[in-house]
């Protein structure tokens, strides 16, 4: 498991530094996180860090069905859109 970013991200970058393993960065679009870097800060933070300083609630554990409708809306041409890393987005 490990933590993503939905599409409410405001692109403020207040997660980025505060990761403790770098597992955020800015996407094509939003903020995005790694996930096979995300450790949910297992033994850095009682709380995922990310979900402390996001000021919109955008951070959250990973639901694959909501990551599962976004690609489908990029296929489609939707933006933004929710990607875990600009590689996913498959032509
Ligand atoms: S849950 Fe923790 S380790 Fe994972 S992305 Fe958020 S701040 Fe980084
Ligand atoms: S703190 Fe929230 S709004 Fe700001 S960049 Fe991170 S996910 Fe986006």
């Amino acid at each position: 498991m490990s933590y993503m970013i939905s599409c409410e991200c405001i692109n403020c970058s207040a997660c980025e530094y505060e990761c403790p393993v770098r597992a955020i960065a800015a996407a094509p679009t939003q903020y995005s996180i790694d996930a096979s870097t995300c450790v949910e800060c297992d033994g850095y933070f009682s709380v995922p860090r990310c979900k402390s300083v996001c000021p919109v609630g955008a951070c959250g554990p990973t639901r694959e069905g909501y990551l599962f409708k976004m690609h489908a809306l990029a296929h489609r041409g939707a933006s933004p859109v929710v990607l875990r890393r600009p590689t996913e987005l498959k032509p």
